[in-house]
């Protein structure tokens, strides 16, 4: 989250709030805690290239993999995409998934819907692919390619391979 800036004139009280929990207060028991470590870095990644339900298929997704690493980035992904099986829960991106600000996100079949949005509005510069030109991904995005993702992605891959070396 960006800091916001401070407000020296504010002022407030502190309220101590010692809270009364009851045994029936509770509807889950933690009976042990298990946890994995991410193998997905999604917030430090300076590039997260995203896959929707556009993408199709698990297999599919391996298109973005090759672009996310040719641009030393990771891959993201929007519930949709994960609810379907495409790609694991620790690559979701948006309200229920991670927050990222990366310098460059794209979206590739992606519709942009709100909860989407608030996980990757805020990233530098968005790119987003989608063969609807209506689709809501376009109105945050800085730049909207409207086409076939099959098609685009194999070109942005090609680009960047022929690219002189600096
Ligand atoms: C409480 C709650 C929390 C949620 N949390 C999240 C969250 O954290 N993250 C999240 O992502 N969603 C979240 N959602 C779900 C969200 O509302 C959307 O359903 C989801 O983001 C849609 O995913 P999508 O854009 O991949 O799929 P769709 O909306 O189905 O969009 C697919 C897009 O792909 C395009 N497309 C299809 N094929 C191609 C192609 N070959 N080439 C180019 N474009 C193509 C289509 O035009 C379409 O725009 C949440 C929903 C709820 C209710």
């Amino acid at each position: 989250m960006r800091m916001p800036a401070a407000q020296p004139g504010r002022t407030g009280t502190i309220e101590k709030v010692v809270p009364a929990f009851e045994p029936g207060d509770f509807a889950l028991e933690v009976l042990s805690r298990q946890t994995r470590r991410s193998t997905v870095q999604l917030k430090e990644a300076p590039v997260v290239v995203s896959g929707g339900a556009g993408i199709g298929s698990a297999e599919d997704f391996a298109l973005l993999r090759d672009l996310a690493n040719l641009l030393g980035g990771e891959v993201g992904a929007s519930r949709a995409a994960v609810d379907a099986g495409m790609i694991g829960r620790e690559h979701q991106v948006g309200q229920t998934g991670t927050t990222v600000r990366p310098a460059l996100y794209i979206a590739c079949g992606i519709s942009g819907a709100i909860q989407h949005r608030a996980g990757m509005e805020e990233s530098a510069k968005i790119v987003a692919i989608n063969w609807d030109k209506e689709a809501p991904i376009f109105g945050v995005a800085h730049y909207g390619i409207v086409g076939d993702l099959n098609q685009v992605i194999p070109m942005m891959v090609k680009a960047i391979k022929e690219r002189p070396k600096e």
